[in-house]
């Protein structure tokens, strides 16, 4: 984990949040090709669940969320974690975490019992701070989707079984925010809630367990390195009829990647009026405040049925951790030295291609290269780097650092003999010519996008 983290730094992917100012515990920043790989994370994940499909609509919902619906959905009463406090150095632990049943700040065995923390941030709305007039950060990017379920039907008139997709922010105020990104106080997660008939629940689900890992592996995550981990009954949130989490061989251990649950018809059920005509199969607090009916009708009998929906909840930060662990390899070349590389899979790459005038002070050369730069950039799959720094070795060495799969060189053959370019490649090392004319079509092949 040490080197993924000072690599991380070191070559501008993460950085501590408020680093100058010490930091702010459980909080990181995306650096320049930070943002470039979660975006490209993010991109497969939408491609693969709402454009490769025509079941699943999108939804980009906001992050403030009207304290109603975290009554309803649940969390203010159980989203919580076990907290206990070290009366010896007043530190406050995680009581699930603990080993042993010590103070991990100081050795003591003098916990308090465990107490539950609510983990939602609160957050004033309006100049008049009566502690009344708040919202809520949402916890989980899951229930904007279930108060739009309405607008998105009326919207988009969809069949059953059909998706709701959305990436975006989540908060929650963990205890001991650790492990780097792993588990941090801001996120992201990339979730599809799928709504599908009664009855056909479990065969749904079974068939996104099998979707997520099959996703998973085409963004290199070696499959030996996932395990799924059939959640037992009594650890189960109080939504879920089942749970299946994805689990992935962390740097500190074997930890959730996704949760993938049948959420039953819990939440539309909760968040719904008229509940007592639903024929809900959940238990569901009584809902007096919602205005819509969360249901579909069938047009022949009339009858409204709530869907149940299976839920595959990712986070973002933890696929970008998954993605550079499987990545990174040092390798010891023929000659003794050593080279390091992200292997990510080309559509993952922060930088698409490089290209290096062999001088950068040759205006035949540079008026080549920029004008490469511009076709590639054209073809719109991510970032294109020009760059003279005029050392091609030591360019393709932090190219290989931080995962770039093709350097382009432009040399006096390509001007003044033949237009073609040396292309090297990131993971084999070999170089070959490849004519101008065909390098778009190559990349585009190589990018995978
Ligand atoms: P954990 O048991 O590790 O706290 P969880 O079961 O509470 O996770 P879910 O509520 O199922 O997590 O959230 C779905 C996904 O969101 C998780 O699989 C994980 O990838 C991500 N996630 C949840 N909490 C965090 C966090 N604090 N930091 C980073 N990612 C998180």
């Amino acid at each position: 984990m040490e080197e993924l983290v000072s690599l991380a730094k070191r070559r501008g992917f993460i950085f501590q949040s408020s680093d100058i100012y010490g930091g702010l515990q459980g909080v990181y920043d995306y650096g320049p090709l930070g943002v470039e790989l979660k975006n490209n994370l993010k991109a497969a994940w939408w491609r693969a669940m709402v454009y490769e499909r025509d079941d699943v609509e999108g939804l980009d919902a906001a992050i403030l969320t009207n304290p109603l619906t975290l009554k309803y959905s649940g969390h203010e009463a159980t989203f919580t974690d076990p907290l206990v406090d070290c009366r010896n150095c007043k530190s406050r632990w995680r009581a699930d975490h603990l080993e042993g049943n010590t103070c991990p700040g100081c050795g003591s065995g003098d916990l308090t019992e465990p107490r539950p923390f609510n983990l939602m941030f609160k957050t004033q709305l309006g100049p008049v701070d009566d502690g009344g007039s708040f919202a809520y950060l949402r916890p989980e990017t899951a229930q904007a989707i279930f108060t739009n379920f309405k607008n998105v039907m009326d919207s988009t008139s969809p069949k059953l079984p059909f998706g709701i997709a959305q990436i975006g922010k989540a908060f929650r105020n963990e205890i001991t925010p650790r492990n780097f990104i792993f588990r941090v106080r801001e996120f992201e997660q990339m979730e599809l809630e799928f709504f599908v008939a009664p009855g056909e629940d479990e065969q749904w689900h079974d068939t996104w367990v099998a979707e997520r890992l099959k996703w998973w592996g085409q963004q290199g995550v070696n499959e030996n390195n996932l395990e799924l981990y059939h959640v037992p009954a009594d650890e189960l949130a109080h939504y879920s009829k089942a749970t299946v989490d994805v689990m992935y061989r962390f740097p500190h251990g074997l930890e959730e990647l996704e949760g993938i649950a049948n959420r039953t018809d819990f939440d539309l059920g909760s968040h719904s009026k008229n509940q007592d005509d639903l024929n809900l199969h959940s238990a569901v607090t009584p809902n007096k405040e919602s205005n819509a009916r969360l249901a579909v009708q069938n047009l022949e009998t009339k009858s409204w049925v709530v869907p149940f929906v299976i839920e595959p909840s990712a986070g973002v930060d933890r696929g970008v951790l998954a993605v550079m662990n499987e990545a990174y390899r040092v390798e010891t070349l023929e000659n003794g030295s050593e080279r390091t590389v992200m292997a990510f899979k080309p559509h993952l790459a922060p930088i698409k291609v490089a290209i290096l005038p062999l001088k950068r002070n040759h205006e035949g050369i540079v008026a080549k290269a920029k004008g490469l730069k511009r076709e590639l950039q054209a073809l719109g799959l991510g970032r294109i780097l020009y760059e003279d720094t005029g050392n091609i070795g030591k360019g393709y060495r932090r190219h290989d650092e931080v995962g770039t799969p093709m350097c382009v060189t432009v040399d006096f053959q390509t001007i003044e003999e033949d237009d073609t370019v040396t292309v090297r490649d990131r993971d084999t090392m070999d170089q070959e010519r490849i004519a101008c004319a065909d390098l778009a079509a190559y990349v585009r092949l190589v990018s995978d996008i």
